[in-house]
C-alpha cells in the first residue's frame, strides 16, 4: 500500500479520475486540472507535462518538480517479422514484467496481452513464468499503465486487452477489478474487449460474478481430466474441476456471459483423442468457444527442452472432434515465433543475463 501511495505521488498514467483529481487537489490545483491531465493522458498519450499544452506554465513547472507521467520504464523491446511487440518493463520497485502487442493481418484491431502478478505462484510445468515463482503483486495502476506505455511507444491504438501475462489474475482480485474499472473509464476500452484469464482460482470466479464487469472469461482448462491436470496445472489439487465446472456454470448463470475455454496442446500429453472426447464431455453443459494453443517450446531452469509441439495433423483430428459437439473451436496463430513471445521467456532470459 506504501508502495501505491508513493507512485500514486510520484507518476500519473495509469491512475484514474478521482486519483488525479485529488493528486490536483494535494497540489493546490482546482480539480479541473485533474480532468485535463487525464485527458492528456488517456485521449492525446502524452507522456510529459510539456505537450499539456493546455496546462499554464507555472501549472506545468510545479507538474515537473512533483511527479512524472509514466510509472513504468521500458528496459526492452523485442519486434517480431510479423509486428508482435514484446516490452519488457521495470517497475518503481526494479521488478520486471512483460508485455505483449499484437497484430493480426485477419483483423483490424491491435491487442494488448498484459502482466497482473511479478512471477506467478500457480506454477504450471509449461509457463517460463511458472518457473519463475511469485514475486508479488501488481497495483491497478502497473496494470494500466501497461497499456499507456505500450499505446506511448508504439503510436498504436489499442482495441482489445486479454490478462493473459505474467500472474493469475484471480489470485490479485482488487488491483485487477479496478485496472478493469480504469481501462473501461478512462482507456476507452469496452468491457467486452476485455478477457481475464484464469487457472481456475474458484473464489476469484465467484467474486468475478458478483462484479458483474461485462469482460469475457476464459478459464485455461488445459487438460480434461483431474490426473492430467494436477500434473500440468497443479493449482487443479486445491480447485479440483469438480468444483470448478459448477463454479463456471454459476458464473455463467449469474452473468449471462459466454466462456472461453483455452487448451494448450502438449505432444502426447494433452492432445489425443480420448482427450477431445473428455473436453467435449466435461465441457457439455457450459456456454463456450474452445481455443486450442498449439505449445510454444520453452526451456526449465535447467535449460532442459519441456514439452513438444504437436504436429498439424494431431491439431486439426482434435479440433473436428470438439467442432462435433457443437463448439466454435479456434486453434490460435501463432505471433512472434521469432522473438522471445512466451509468457515469461524474455523475463527469464533478463534475469539470466544480469
Ligand atoms: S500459465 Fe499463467 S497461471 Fe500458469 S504459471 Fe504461467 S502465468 Fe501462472
Amino acid at each position: 500500500m506504501k508502495r501505491q501511495q508513493e507512485n500514486e505521488i510520484n507518476c500519473l498514467s495509469g491512475l484514474n479520475l478521482a486519483e488525479l483529481e485529488d493528486f490536483a487537489h494535494s497540489l493546490e490545483m482546482p480539480a479541473f486540472r485533474g480532468r485535463q491531465i487525464h485527458s492528456w493522458i488517456y485521449e492525446k498519450y502524452a507522456g510529459s507535462f510539456d505537450e499539456m499544452t493546455d496546462l499554464p506554465a507555472a501549472a506545468r513547472e510545479l507538474l515537473k518538480e512533483k511527479a512524472k507521467v509514466p510509472l513504468l520504464e521500458l528496459k526492452h523491446l523485442q519486434v517480431s517479422k510479423d509486428g508482435t511487440r514484446k516490452y519488457l518493463f521495470a517497475l518503481p520497485d526494479g521488478q520486471l514484467v512483460e508485455s505483449v502487442l499484437m497484430r493480426f493481418a485477419d483483423r483490424k484491431t491491435i491487442s494488448a496481452c498484459v502482466s497482473s502478478q511479478v512471477g506467478c505462484a500457480v506454477g504450471c510445468t509449461f509457463c517460463a513464468t511458472g518457473y519463475l515463482g511469485f514475486k508479488r503483486n501488481l497495483t491497478s495502476q502497473e496494470i494500466v499503465d501497461q497499456i499507456m506505455s505500450m499505446q506511448r511507444e508504439s503510436e498504436l491504438r489499442i482495441a482489445n486487452i486479454v490478462f493473459m501475462g505474467q500472474g493469475e489474475p484471480l489470485l490479485n482480485c482488487d488491483e485487477v477489478i479496478k485496472s478493469v474499472h480504469t481501462i473501461i473509464d478512462s482507456v476507452k476500452i469496452g468491457g467486452r474487449h476485455i478477457t481475464i484469464s484464469t487457472s481456475g482460482i474458484i473464489p476469484g470466479i465467484n467474486r468475478l460474478a458478483k462484479e458483474h464487469l461485462p469482460i469475457t472469461l476464459a478459464l485455461s482448462l488445459h487438460a480434461p481430466d483431474p490426473q492430467t491436470r494436477e500434473q500440468i496445472v497443479p493449482i487443479t489439487k486445491k480447485f479440483p474441476l469438480h468444483e470448478l465446472i459448477p463454479a463456471l456454470r454459476n458464473y455463467e448463470s449469474v452473468t449471462k456471459r459466454r466462456l472461453t475455454i483455452e487448451y494448450v496442446m502438449l505432444a502426447g500429453v494433452t492432445d489425443t483423442v480420448e482427450q477431445a472426447k473428455a473436453l467435449c464431455d466435461l465441457v457439455r453443459d457450459l456456454h463456450c468457444n474452445v481455443n486450442l494453443i498449439p505449445f510454444n517450446p520453452i526451456e526449465d531452469s535447467t535449460g532442459k527442452q519441456i514439452y513438444e509441439r504437436p504436429s498439424r495433423q494431431s491439431q486439426e483430428k482434435f479440433k473436428s472432434i470438439v467442432e462435433r459437439s457443437g463448439r466454435t473451436v479456434t486453434i490460435r496463430l501463432e505471433r512472434g515465433t521469432d522473438i522471445d513471445a512466451a509468457c515469461g521467456q524474455l523475463h527469464n532470459k533478463m534475469l539470466n543475463k544480469n
